[in-house]
């Protein structure tokens, strides 16, 4: 397994074609925009390396029987479900933010299962491939970038009919020795801390849509790949001289547009090729292992419940009682999150590959009460916090000779407690529930592995509704409506 510093070290030596603000950013790794994000992946790697954690962060390899970061490694048991959950939670508490290394490990492990069901329908050799190339990500202890969402212009057509063909990620010509690829991931999380990308497609593919069902692995360098980092709600203040204002002062995330301009990928990393009717099958196990891994959320809402109670002792708001009971619903709703990313898990099953899935209705209704709970902690962050969480002036006012003074004093908090602290911990809910950890946090709570509508769908195709209607039915005497 890699150190921290070998990770960030590996990275310098890709040579990645990234855009931000307009300019090409040559040094990724120092920039001070990216750069939290890269911590908040360095911390899987020094967290996989403690001892007291090494149970939750690391596993044995099903391949090669090494010690690996569980990150890398594929499910064998129901045993690592529940402790890929755990480490979700246990990553969000030390972050505070995405810590963007869990959509590779579960492109990883939905390809170990997809591609073991192509080969048995088709007679072809992925899962070989795959497992080729997962030794590969196992033994250097790498980050993926699993892609997955396309641009999809036009909602209601298809790929094939898009005005613009490259709209989904899709095959423009076969060689001999690969095939060369064109089109867009949107959304990457992660993307320019990452070693390889691992391309999925992002919805069921029909026949005349096979040149888009295609997945593979690339080198996060290849020539072609041009990364564009999004803008999230006060980024700048990552180039500013002092770091109170941040709110989390070390960890964040971004997220990138990535384009593919005819970039080549030999076959040995073609892990789908035209094979349609497996489309949404990878679509749906890869979904419902990152629906799971919404555990993420629980660990971040722990973050904002730890920074809430602290500010209302601060405030002296702490013994109030409707203060108490909000911060009781805040648990509640937080630990809610967390029987549900453990009961997937709980509910996992063995895969004919040999891997093992979590529980997809329960992972889809996991990831539905993500979609809504993160927002009420929020609310109630904001409520309890108080309006200070918007209008706090700023780090340098508060060292200024003029202003520092007035801020000191009249900032100050109950007792003992200084206006430096309070305004930290003020910093950090602002950073949770409005600005950059919010993308997190909020947003990616409510698109991330698949908007609200996605897991509705699942979920109504999931329950067994005969199997409910024929209770009822018993109970109350209905025998003859066939
Ligand atoms: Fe992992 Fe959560 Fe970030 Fe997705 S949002 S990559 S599950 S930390
Ligand atoms: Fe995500």
């Amino acid at each position: 397994m890699k150190t921290p510093e070998e990770y960030i070290d590996s990275l310098r030596k890709l040579n990645l074609k990234v855009y931000m603000f307009g300019k090409r950013i040559e040094n990724v790794v120092d920039n001070p925009i990216i750069r939290p994000s890269l911590n908040a992946v360095a911390m899987t790697y020094s967290m996989a390396l403690k001892p007291e954690y090494a149970d939750i962060m690391t596993a044995t390899s099903h391949l090669t029987g090494k010690k690996i970061s569980r990150f890398t490694h594929i499910h064998q048991s129901v045993d690592d479900l529940i402790k890929k959950s755990k480490m979700g939670r246990l990553m969000g508490n030390r972050t505070g933010c995405c810590f963007q290394r869990c959509v590779g490990m579960d492109a990883l492990n939905a390809l170990s299962i997809v591609t073991y069901d192509i080969d048995a329908r088709h007679g072809t050799a992925y899962n070989k491939r795959f497992l080729k190339y997962l030794e590969y990500i196992q033994d250097n202890d790498l980050v993926c970038d699993g892609a997955m969402t396309d641009p999809k212009g036009d909602r209601s057509l298809p790929p094939h009919k898009q005005d613009d063909p490259d709209l989904y990620l899709r095959v423009v010509e076969e060689r001999k020795d690969g095939i060369v690829v064109r089109g867009a991931k949107a959304h990457q999380t992660g993307a320019v801390n990452s070693h390889e990308v691992i391309v999925m497609p992002t919805i069921t593919m029909r026949e005349e849509d096979r040149d888009y069902a295609i997945s593979f692995a690339v080198p996060s360098d290849t020539g072609g790949i041009t990364y564009i980092i999004g803008r999230q709600a006060s980024d700048t203040r990552k180039l500013e001289r002092g770091k109170m204002d941040q709110g989390n002062i070390s960890f964040g995330g971004h997220e990138a547009l990535m384009v593919f301009d005819d970039v080549f990928v030999p076959w040995d990393r073609v892990f789908m090729y035209r094979e349609y009717e497996f489309s949404g099958r990878l679509v749906e196990q890869f979904s419902s292992y990152h629906r799971q891994s919404y555990a993420c959320k629980v660990g971040v809402g722990d973050v904002l419940i730890g920074a809430v109670q602290t500010i209302s002792e601060y405030n002296g708001t702490d013994k109030a009682s409707h203060v108490k009971d909000k911060i009781v619903e805040m648990n509640h709703l937080n630990e809610t999150l967390y029987c549900g990313c453990i009961a997937c898990a709980a509910e996992g099953h063995r895969e004919n590959s040999g891997t093992y899935s979590v529980d997809a209705l329960l992972s889809n209704v996991h990831k539905q009460n993500v979609t809504r709970f993160p927002y009420e902690i929020a609310r109630l962050a904001q409520d309890v916090a108080g309006g200070l969480v918007v209008t706090l002036p700023s780090e340098d006012d508060f060292h200024s000779e003029e202003t520092g003074r007035w801020l000191k004093k009249y900032f100050a908090g109950k007792g003992t407690f200084s206006a430096e602290n309070r305004m930290r911990i003020f910093r950090l809910i602002e950073n949770l529930t409005l600005g950059t950890a919010a993308v997190g946090y909020l947003t990616e709570s409510m698109h991330g592995a698949g908007s609200p509508q996605a897991q509705r769908i699942m979920i109504s195709r999931l329950v067994n509704m005969k199997e409910k209607q024929s209770y009822a039915k018993k109970l109350c005497g209905i025998k003859d409506d066939e």
